[in-house]
């Protein structure tokens, strides 16, 4: 089953001119892909090459120029805030940075919580789940009250990663997320997403310009080159193509 389509979503920035015509980018080009429940996708390319701009624009962070972005078979792509709510909860987003999903000045376990008690879950019932979470990605439950300065960075992107399975996406888009930490860090954290996947289901969408990394977690791989994709297949026969 299909939970994440695009078709030719295409970003254009306009930049104003200092000097003369203000010039235009293409950061995505006409870029069609489907994930599937259950599977990784993989997005990979050099710098600037257009993969965040997809995330930004599949998470709704960004406005995409044209083309449609299926979340469940829903065009989200023109949705208002508003409509874009009981959508949002179905894909949740990882970052490079965990500080981006976690405020330093409060308990890990409110972080974890605040998406599903914003939805309408009881405090008592996502905390109980939040701790089911912490167990899940590998940290002991009572963490909950602690702060996140108190863990290492690969901890704190698997409380990253137990924030976003609090709202039970379908899909999780993960941007560089394990691009910060170290080699053998980045292997435990790929484990887990991986053992996420297996257990729950979830789909992956995987952005990384590290095709080691890529070729760790991802079923099918995506090349971008310039906002377009230069090749596309399973990630096996991608990444050994000479
Ligand atoms: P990647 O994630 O592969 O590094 P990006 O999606 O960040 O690539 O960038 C693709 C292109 O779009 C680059 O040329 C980048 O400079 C440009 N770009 C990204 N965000 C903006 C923005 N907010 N305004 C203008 N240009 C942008
Ligand atoms: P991330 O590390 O999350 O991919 P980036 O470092 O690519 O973020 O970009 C950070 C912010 O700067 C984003 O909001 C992006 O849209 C913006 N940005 C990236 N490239 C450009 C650019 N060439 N011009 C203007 N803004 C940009």
């Amino acid at each position: 089953r299909t939970v994440l389509e695009t078709i030719e979503l295409t970003k254009r920035y306009h930049r104003p001119a200092l000097f003369g015509k203000g010039a235009e980018t293409v950061a995505a080009d006409a870029v069609s892909f489907t994930l599937k429940r259950g599977r990784t996708l993989g997005i990979v390319g050099e710098s600037g090459s257009g993969k965040s701009t997809v995330a930004r624009c599949v998470m709704r962070l960004v406005d995409p120029s044209s083309g449609a972005i299926r979340v469940r078979g829903e065009d989200i792509s023109d949705l208002g805030r508003a409509a874009l709510r009981p959508h949002r909860r179905h894909i949740q987003m990882v970052f490079q940075d965990p500080n981006r999903s976690l405020n330093p000045r409060i308990p890990i376990g409110e972080s974890i919580i605040e998406g599903p008690v914003n939805y309408g879950t009881p405090r008592a019932e996502a905390l109980k789940r939040a701790r089911e979470l912490l167990d899940l990605v590998g940290l002991p439950p009572d963490a909950v009250t602690r702060h996140p300065h108190e863990f290492s960075g690969g901890q704190r992107q698997r409380i990253a990663i137990a924030r976003a399975l609090a709202m039970e996406p379908e899909i999780i888009v993960a941007d560089e997320a394990v691009s910060a930490l170290d080699v053998s860090v980045q292997a435990q954290v790929l484990d887990l997403l991986a053992d996420i996947q297996e257990r729950l289901g979830v789909a992956i969408l995987f952005i990384t310009h590290d095709l080691r990394v890529a070729a760790q977690i991802c079923d099918d791989i995506i090349v971008m080159q310039k906002g377009r994709i230069v090749e596309q297949g399973e990630a096996a026969r991608v990444l050994t193509a000479p």
